[in-house]
């Protein structure tokens, strides 16, 4: 079976919706998973709604926004008296319910059950208008073979049962679900981590020993760096898993870094392709002999700089460093980048939860702490060591750190 994944961008507007028509028609409809994203910026707007009713803040004005949003993507793409109006309108009917219900005081599994509808309804909306363009498939529900523990906004994959359930599909059919959306022991939603729908796709590939897993784009594929980002960047024709795996880790964002390793394992070729150009070769991630390690550059951004120190001069030692990583993991703030000293630890961290004020009191007592907020971190990868001082020009470096060829600087 072959594996199309199809991003927020690809599906924002009915124009996007169409297109997929085009894309499928370029690369032959049979025997396919399709695992779509939610449509445009679905997933922030559904993440205010959550916000909104934590605050108790007027949360259904912007479900109606999000709803219109989706009715009118539907008006583009089909008659007025389609089903799927119906359809959609139940998914809204069901956020609405269950925040009436709910006594649940946990932000993140009410994030799970609310913001997890951005998938379901794109999902839906795509899978119908592929059967009347006589691209015959059947919609899936995701949470029905993806199955998870229940770290809510980060779910675990349970992989013995996710493969059980989804050896039970039939390959020789064509199917389309979501991406981002797994379920726990009692049924609940579990989401993946944001951008998690490349992570669901590969999952689906493991599990059904794909041929090949395509994502679909709005850049031409890997390229040498963010082209929103950076100039001058060229299009990488062929990379390892171990290069892409550490792209993404050093934060290419262009594939969600969990996606290689279930891809690697089962040796699954992997594209990254232009949605607006299919017939382009785009990127082919796999064995190859012709990753020719080109240099590349990742910008992170919205990190915080924390340097840590003991109060009495003494060695950071290794209950320290027990003590701060287990802070760290409890609060799921991740480390970006480290480097320590004798008496300090600086660490470059990823504060996706907003629990890095929680951090700073939790070492309040034992460790002397500064903390600079909003840095960046540049990653040269596959660096020309002859020529780095290129990389330093107008620059603030706060931290820097030389490994083989890839070279990390923090800077504000
Ligand atoms: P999706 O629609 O699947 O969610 P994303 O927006 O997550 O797609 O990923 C595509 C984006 O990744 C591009 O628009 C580009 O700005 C960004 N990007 C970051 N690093 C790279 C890179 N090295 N090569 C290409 N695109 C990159
Ligand atoms: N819709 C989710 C997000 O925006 C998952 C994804 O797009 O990959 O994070
Ligand atoms: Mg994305």
């Amino acid at each position: 079976m072959k594996i199309f994944k199809f991003g927020g961008a690809s599906v924002k507007d009915a124009e996007g919706v169409k297109n997929v028509t085009k894309v499928l028609a370029s690369q032959g409809f049979e025997r396919c998973l399709l695992v779509v994203s939610a449509m445009g910026k679905t997933t922030n707007a559904l993440e205010k709604v959550v916000e909104d009713y934590f605050k108790k803040a007027d949360y259904q004005a912007e479900i109606a926004k999000v709803k219109q949003y989706h009715l009118e993507i539907s008006n583009g793409l089909f008659e007025e008296n389609h089903p799927v109006f119906e359809d959609v309108s139940l998914f809204f009917d069901d956020i609405d319910a269950f925040l009436r219900r709910n006594r649940s005081p946990n932000y993140n599994f009410v994030y799970d059950q609310v913001v997890s509808s951005g998938e379901l309804i794109s999902s839906k909306i795509l899978s119908e208008y592929l059967n009347l363009k006589q691209f015959t498939n059947t919609w899936l529900d995701a949470r029905d073979y993806l199955k998870t523990d229940s770290t809510y906004r980060e779910g675990v994959i349970d992989w013995v049962q996710t493969q059980r359930n989804i050896s039970l599909l039939d390959a020789s059919r064509c199917y389309v679900t979501q991406g981002f959306i797994a379920s726990e022991g009692d049924n609940f939603t579990v989401t993946l981590g944001r951008e998690g729908s490349d992570y669901s796709a590969a999952v689906f590939a493991y599990g059904l020993d794909a041929e090949a897993m395509t994502i679909w784009k709005d850049v031409p594929g890997v390229m040498t760096g963010d082209p929103r980002k950076f100039e001058d960047v060229s299009l990488l024709s062929h990379i390892s898993y171990e290069e892409a795996i550490e792209m993404a880790y050093y934060g290419a964002s262009v594939i969600h870094p969990k996606t290689l390793q279930p891809l690697q394992q089962k040796n699954i070729p992997f594209y990254v392709k232009s949605f607006l150009e299919p017939e382009k070769p785009g990127t082919k991630v796999g064995n190859t002999e012709e990753n020719r390690f080109e240099e590349s550059y990742i910008l992170k951004e919205n990190q915080h700089l924390l340097r840590i120190a003991t109060r009495d001069f003494s060695f950071i030692a290794e209950e320290h460093l027990s003590q701060i990583f287990a802070q760290l993991a409890k609060l799921r703030i991740k480390i970006s980048l480290m480097q320590n000293s004798a008496i300090s630890l600086a660490l470059c961290l990823e504060d996706k939860y907003g629990a890095i004020d929680e951090m700073l009191q939790a070492l309040q007592q034992d460790f002397s702490t500064e903390i600079i907020r909003d840095v960046s971190l540049f990653t040269v990868r596959n660096a020309d060591m002859n020529d780095l001082d290129r990389f330093y020009v107008n620059k603030n470096i706060l931290l820097e750190q030389i490994a083989k060829r890839t070279v990390q600087i923090v800077t504000n």
